[in-house]
């Protein structure tokens, strides 16, 4: 794959529009035997940090070796990953653009955890949001003359539906786009928010309900996409009044495992049908931006891209966060993951050996590399 390189205002002279690539990170939780029926062990593990390593299935004798922007071991903390992928990004909103964060990978492999977490764990959205505020106040100390809000929405898109979640039983709401080329729903839900507190008091509730409708509903939580969007506008005090919109977005993304292979039927297959769409589509519209050069993006072809349009790509930024799972009976799902996220790969001659190694060693390298670059698709 071509080497992806980001055009921007200052390489360019400020001249061009500028494009920015989807900085691309790869999570592996850590082995979970509940989730190893025959006790096989793990068939991945971290190389150093930016790769990782796989069982070829095809050939013992092998192991495939990826490469991304960013990878995390295991043993990475809620902390480290909101660190080095997140926080960066939060301070551009403040200045009026736009950024998304995505949770992608098979269900099960830890994207919830990752956006959401726990109360002793807790994860880049409730992360992100303090820091938002904490922005927020850092910029009203320094500055009278610049005035902030932050207001959020959170909404589900399922089955190509788009549904308001602080709002129950909403129906499809549609997608518009304004004479500026910003992206809106008319009718959805903004809730104004006045501290980090209040946010969690109006976002515990929707969320919470979302994930027990999920059980009845045949898991519907891993067939939609949760997207929870973060609005901060700062108003000028003093003429001329200058008024600009940041929007985050923080998306936990519908399970990207394919459904065809499991062999759903009926609604589900309707459903996963739907899903693949606006999947699908998300990870060509990641291509198509880091691939750059003026291709055209497909962000018209789904609801979650078309959402997405002024906030993914163009003058955003934008990081996915794919979660893998390291058990074998992910394997195939973790391996369409990974090769939509990689930048490369490569196949190497060193068999998958079940030693424990501690991921994310830096410097820690194969013993062997004298494989070729990886052309051969295992599948
Ligand atoms: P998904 O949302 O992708 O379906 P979850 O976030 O629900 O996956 O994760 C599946 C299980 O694995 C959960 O029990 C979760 O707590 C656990 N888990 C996921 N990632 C990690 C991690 N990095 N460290 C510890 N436990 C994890
Ligand atoms: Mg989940």
């Amino acid at each position: 794959m071509a080497q992806r390189v980001a055009v921007n205002d200052a390489a360019t002279g400020g001249a061009s529009r500028r494009v920015s690539r989807v900085r691309v990170a790869v999570r592996l939780r850590p082995y979970m035997e509940a989730h190893d029926d025959k006790a096989e062990g793990p068939c991945v593990r971290g190389l150093g940090p930016q790769s990782l390593e796989i069982t070829n299935w095809r050939n013992a004798m092998e192991t495939l070796h990826y490469q991304f922007d960013v990878f995390y071991g295991e043993q990475t903390s809620q902390q480290e990953v909101f660190l080095s992928s997140v926080k960066p990004v939060l301070p551009h909103l403040l200045n009026g653009q736009n950024a998304s964060i995505f949770a992608y990978g098979p269900t099960g492999a830890g994207k919830t955890h990752t956006m959401l977490g726990s109360s002793e764990q807790p994860g880049v959205i409730p992360r992100a949001v303090r820091e938002v505020f904490h922005l927020v106040r850092e910029r009203e100390e320094e500055s009278q003359d610049w005035e902030y809000s932050v207001g959020m929405s959170y909404l589900e898109i399922y089955n190509e539906k788009v549904l308001d979640l602080l709002s129950p039983g909403s129906q499809d709401l549609p997608i518009r786009e304004d004479k500026d080329r910003n992206i809106f729903i008319p009718g959805l839900t903004h809730t104004p928010l006045t501290s980090f507190s209040h946010f969690h008091t109006v976002f515990l509730p929707a969320s919470l309900n979302r994930t027990t409708a999920s059980t009845k509903l045949n898991q519907r939580s891993s067939r939609s996409h949760a997207i929870l969007l973060i609005k901060v506008v700062r108003s000028q005090q003093s003429p001329p009044h200058r008024q600009q919109t940041g929007k985050l977005y923080l998306v936990d993304l519908a399970g990207s495992e394919d459904n065809r292979r499991t062999g759903n039927q009926g609604l589900r297959l309707k459903e996963s049908g739907a899903i693949n769409l606006s999947l699908f589509t998300l990870s060509k519209v990641v291509d198509a931006l880091n691939a750059g050069g003026g291709c055209r993006v497909p962000y018209r072809d789904s609801k979650l891209t078309r959402l997405l349009q002024d906030s993914l790509g163009g003058s955003a930024h934008s990081v996915m966060i794919t979660n893998i799972a390291p058990e074998y009976k992910y394997y195939f799902d973790t391996f369409t993951a990974l090769n939509f996220a990689a930048k490369s790969k490569l196949i190497v001659n060193r068999p998958f050996v079940r030693e424990t190694v501690s991921s994310s060693v830096p410097g820690k390298r194969p013993r062997d590399e004298q494989g070729s670059v990886g052309t051969a698709e295992p599948h």
